[in-house]
């Protein structure tokens, strides 16, 4: 059943920004008299961080001013698109939490009405089909060049041979097209504007292309495809969209998406741009996204190292802090970009709100406690989370062999080391104090365990203890831990900005001339460490797979999920766990510094 409009709902995140302002302006002059957006993402590949903004604008605008928004896959594309990026574009949509109902829309399914539009504008007289092939009418288009001062010229264009064909021939040609007589390429129908527009974009753009290639979803019905700037604008007017929001780089299509408005003579929907989204460490684009995939430098669209949804959403991220970071970012008319660490930052801020509490060790070493009876074990009370009273509590083995990490004893401290050594005392969390009495070695020297001993009077830390030590360290009950592999990443990139390259030296191995690098030469090879030692409470080995913890002292963690790619993934048979993010908040120390 259709909803009727919701009411306006000012509570929604973002406050007052340029496209509200847009929007009150033309509802307040009658330009409007609702407000309806779309999404519309191309099924070519999987969404993005980036897109998470987009969706977030058109779904929470069309919420603030009671109205409603579509999700369109704009596809119009038959070599690059596929079922399964709709099918994964709209798992990210809902588990962002955002409904489209029941106006689930296909540009394709729009194929027979946009072609009539055409035909409608080549009888008035605005569209022609061209001979011209693809380079030539670049060429006739010519470039923007710049004159002696620097300053960017676009000479003008000529006029293509067929650019006078009578309305007849045209309209003939056009229905050929379609029919399937010309060659691919051979022909295409272009827009009749003026070759001397100092934004190349109005040259004349071409409408459709020839392509024979086997459609998604139409098969072969059609061998004839529009292009987005013919296609965005008449599918936006379909739906009966008002405000049709995109990124920046389509500022400069706009007076195209007017010029076709007006041509069609359909509904007057309006194009309002506002800045992408750009990240640190990060690249945000499809294009590049599926090179990392085809080319394996990760395992699937949804490696947890990848920026897309699925990806984050493996890596252990929250809607909600997804969700935060955008509205926290705001929306803004020029481009710019986020630093990596605030997103991380968003995702701390909710993590440690709403992840329980596990301990974990991920290189283990055994601590023996001398004074404690062997076969004995003692149940203690933890906390699952100190930030929500109502998360409980768990009880957690201790016994006479402990796992600790290995790097929480040193047989030599370094200055300013609190934790076990010889003759210092730390706190096993939740459970006593002990004291370091040495070490067993092998023959080669290595350290096989740790000895201690505990002491009875300062259980869980309670009133009776007045002992000040400095460590706090985490630990296991050996004979209760359960194995885990642990996967701890780090950013994909080690560049700043990814895609800015730096020429290759002619001096590297293979290299014999200065070469332009690539984005790949930014990949940073130690993104993926896996540790298949780790331990963990027995509760990590009932987790669902996406359930959050965060392991005491190491970060917050998740357990893996199937790939939603089908990639063939664990076969072993521990819990897998990834790491989401660490403890330590270099944010928060950035902005201090900056203060
Ligand atoms: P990509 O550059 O990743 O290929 P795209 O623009 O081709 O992206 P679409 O599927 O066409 O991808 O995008 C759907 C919507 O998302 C568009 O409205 C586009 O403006 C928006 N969008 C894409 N990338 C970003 C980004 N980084 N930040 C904000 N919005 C974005
Ligand atoms: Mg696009």
């Amino acid at each position: 059943m259709e909803e009727t409009a919701k009411k306006p709902n000012p509570e929604t995140p973002g406050g007052s920004d340029f496209i509200s302002e847009f929007i009150k302006e033309d509802l307040a002059s009658g330009r409007f008299t609702y407000v309806h957006t779309r999404f519309p993402p191309e099924p070519n590949g999987w969404l993005h961080i980036g897109h998470c903004k987009a969706m977030m604008l058109d779904f929470i605008m069309a919420e603030r001013f009671g109205g409603k928004c579509n999700l369109r896959f704009d596809d119009t594309n038959p070599e690059k698109e596929d079922i399964s990026y709709v099918e994964a574009i709209k798992r990210d949509v809902r588990w962002l939490g955002f409904d489209w109902e029941d106006r689930e829309y296909y540009a394709s399914d729009y194929y027979e009405y946009l072609y009539e539009l055409a035909v409608k504008i080549i009888k008035k007289g605005h569209a022609y089909v061209d001979d011209l092939s693809e380079e030539e009418i670049s060429e006739y288009r010519g470039t923007a060049v710049p004159d002696k001062h620097n300053i960017t010229q676009t000479p003008p264009g000529r006029n293509s041979p067929w650019r006078d064909r009578p309305v007849e021939e045209n309209l003939d040609l056009f229905a050929r097209m379609r029919g399937g007589e010309f060659a691919d390429g051979s022909k295409t129908l272009r827009a009749k504007i003026d070759m001397g527009d100092p934004n190349l974009l109005m040259r004349d753009p071409v409408m459709y292309r020839i392509r024979r290639d086997t459609h998604y979803r139409t098969g072969n019905r059609w061998c004839i495809y529009p292009m987005y700037d013919f296609q965005h604008p008449l599918s936006d007017a379909k739906e009966r969209i008002t405000h049709s929001l995109c990124s920046l780089e389509y500022e400069i299509h706009r007076p195209l998406y007017e010029w076709f408005i007006r041509e069609a003579e359909v509904f007057p929907s309006r194009q309002i741009e506002f800045a992408r989204l750009n990240l640190t460490r990060t690249v945000l684009s499809k294009r590049y996204l599926l090179r990392l995939v085809q080319e394996k430098h990760v395992s699937a669209w949804d490696d947890p190292r990848m920026p897309t949804l699925a990806g984050l959403r493996r890596r252990g991220y929250t809607p909600e802090a997804l969700r935060n970071f955008v509205s926290q970012i705001g929306i803004a008319k020029t481009d710019s970009t986020v630093d990596i660490l605030f997103l991380e930052y968003c995702l701390r801020e909710n993590l440690n709100k709403t992840s329980r509490r596990a301990m974990a060790v991920l290189r283990p070493l055994k601590l023996i406690i001398e004074n404690w009876p062997e076969g004995k074990t003692e149940d203690l009370e933890a906390v699952n989370n100190p930030e929500d009273q109502g998360a409980g509590t768990r009880v957690i083995r201790f016994s006479r062999e402990l796992w600790i990490e290995q790097d929480d004893f040193e047989e030599v401290p370094p200055p300013k080391y609190f934790r076990l050594f010889p003759g210092n005392s730390v706190r096993l969390r939740y459970g006593y104090i002990v004291t370091c009495t040495g070490c067993d070695k092998d023959p080669a020297g290595t350290v096989q365990a740790v000895r201690c001993t505990y002491d009875p009077e300062t259980k869980g830390g309670n009133a009776s203890d007045n002992r000040k030590v400095r460590g706090t360290i985490h630990w296991l009950s050996a004979a209760d831990a359960v194995p885990l592999e642990v996967r701890l990443y780090d950013y994909l990139f080690s560049a700043e900005k990814p895609m800015e390259v730096p020429v290759r030296s002619p001096r590297e191995p293979g290299g014999t001339e200065a070469a332009p690098g690539s984005f790949l030469d930014n990949l940073n090879p130690q993104s993926l460490e896996i540790i298949s030692t780790a331990y963990g409470e027995p509760c990590l080995a009932v987790a669902k797979p996406g359930e959050r913890f965060q392991f005491e002292r190491l970060g917050y963690f998740v357990r893996d999920c199937p790939s939603e790619a089908g990639e063939e993934g664990n076969t072993g048979d521990r819990p897998v766990y990834n790491k989401t993010v660490g403890l330590r908040d270099t944010w928060a120390k950035i902005t201090k510094k900056n203060q």
